[in-house]
């Protein structure tokens, strides 16, 4: 019997992929993947600390696991993560998680083969953190969550120092990949059945390869690539946005229709505040070129109420703003305070009660734009990639649109991977149903 690993993933979509990494390199050591923490020889907690609520998830499910490994010397509970580039929480966990067996993180996770075998062969603890990395890890091994789409890692870190986020204290400097060893992992996806792909990093667009070039120049080589349908990238910052990569959406038939194009807040004053680097006038003058260039292009976003400072015009901006951009769908945040961020020591903190009264408000704007978006859909016909067996009903099925838009309709299993045309008949909140053709 092989020995089994489960691992436990807060947080984004880097985080994610960084995960199919150290199963993929656990896979190259001879362990399988197993869905209980239970049954598994090794649980590995990928730790992410861009809100309080993923650091107070992670404590509680690391709680879970003291009885089990206290009580069985050949359980091995790691922790890794943009958590763990953090030295109050390192001195925190070494304090009350001390039979934690190995503690790394987000610069060195290719190196944790050698971690485990250190910490098994010497029965001992094992830290290893890096405050930063020259070089980006290519080409690791990679236990895909889908078999037919696929994260690609283009840039790793953040030069942006939003004044909100630790990313850039926990991630490093920003690095890029080139641009042919990003094409050649492609082509190596899309012979493995990959359709479509998603590049990845903090800020995609700001990627520049060492021979200078851009992200631009990697969407038009990706386009190229036979056999791959569908080219998506998240996430790109509104101040790198260029003239060139709106014309990439005319000129490249598989870049998908979409852009998650975080806003934050819709107050100039504020984004100052944030150092966002464009204003409210720039950014809607980048969705009106997106329009023109695509007008079948759907638009999601990040939006943070209550950042310190923030007033009831600065709150209004926002609302005005997603009734003007009229977005597909938003990821609502609540600011909180991230230690070790500049913001988190203004000192005009505002109220949770204020906090969360406006946070309902721009949910439920959100919602009924999201719904009216929705009900646009109606009678269209999309081209659907199938994802999986739907879980209300298990008898259809779910994918997405070239837009991101969630589809249910009944089908076969045997149709998982492939895309297909499905009419939308009906239209909820928060996705579609339709019926295949
Ligand atoms: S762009 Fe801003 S919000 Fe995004 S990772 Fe960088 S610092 Fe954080």
């Amino acid at each position: 019997m092989s020995n089994k690993y489960h691992i436990i993933t807060f947080g984004c979509q880097m985080n994610e992929h960084d995960s199919e990494n150290i199963g993929g390199m656990l896979e190259d050591m001879g362990y399988e993947n197993c869905d209980d923490k239970d049954n598994a020889n090794i649980v590995i907690l990928n730790t992410c600390s861009i809100r309080e609520h993923a650091d107070e998830r992670f404590y509680g499910k690391l709680g879970q696991l003291k009885k089990k490994r206290l009580g069985d010397p050949n359980y091995v509970v790691a922790v890794c993560g943009c958590m763990m580039q953090q030295e109050h929480i390192v001195k925190n966990m070494k304090k009350k998680f001390p039979w934690v067996d190995i503690i790394f993180g987000t610069h060195n996770i290719e190196e944790f083969p050698r971690l485990l075998q250190t910490c098994m062969e010497k029965r001992s603890k094992v830290k290893e953190i890096l405050s930063d990395r020259d070089l980006v890890p290519e080409r690791l091994p990679s236990s895909r969550l889908y078999k037919y789409k696929s994260f690609v890692n283009i840039t790793y870190g953040c030069n942006n120092f939003c004044t909100y986020c630790i990313v850039p204290y926990t991630r490093g400097r920003e690095k890029s990949r080139s641009i042919d060893s990003v094409i050649s992992e492609v082509k190596f996806l899309v012979a493995d059945g990959v359709k479509e792909i998603t590049y990845l990093g903090q800020n995609v667009n700001s990627f520049e390869d060492p021979d200078g070039r851009d992200f631009t120049d990697l969407i038009y080589e990706t386009n190229k690539i036979e056999g791959l349908e569908r080219i998506r990238f998240m996430t790109s910052h509104p101040k790198d946005l260029s003239d060139r990569l709106i014309k990439a959406y005319a000129d490249c038939d598989k870049l998908c229709n979409y852009i998650h194009l975080p806003v934050q807040s819709g107050s100039t004053e504020v984004l100052k505040r944030m150092n966002r680097k464009y204003d409210r006038d720039r950014y809607l003058g980048i969705v009106r070129k997106i329009k023109e260039m695509v007008p079948d292009i759907t638009i999601s976003t990040d939006i943070i109420v209550g950042f310190p400072g923030e007033t009831e015009e600065n709150f209004s901006d926002t609302l005005d703003m997603i009734k003007e951009v009229k977005y597909d769908s938003a990821f609502t945040f609540l600011y909180s305070i991230r230690k070790g961020t500049p913001a988190g020591e203004y000192d005009d903190q505002i109220p949770e009660k204020i906090k969360h009264e406006r946070f309902d408000r721009l949910l439920n704007d959100i919602n009924k734009i999201t719904a009216d978006k929705n009900r646009e859909y109606v009678g269209r016909i999309e081209k659907v990639l199938v994802e999986g067996i739907s879980k209300n009903n298990k008898s259809k099925l779910v994918g997405r649109t070239e837009g991101f838009k969630l589809v249910s309709f009944f089908g076969e299993a045997n149709l998982i991977g492939e895309i297909i045309s499905v009419r939308i008949i009906n239209a909820n909140t928060f996705s579609l149903e339709g019926e295949m053709l």
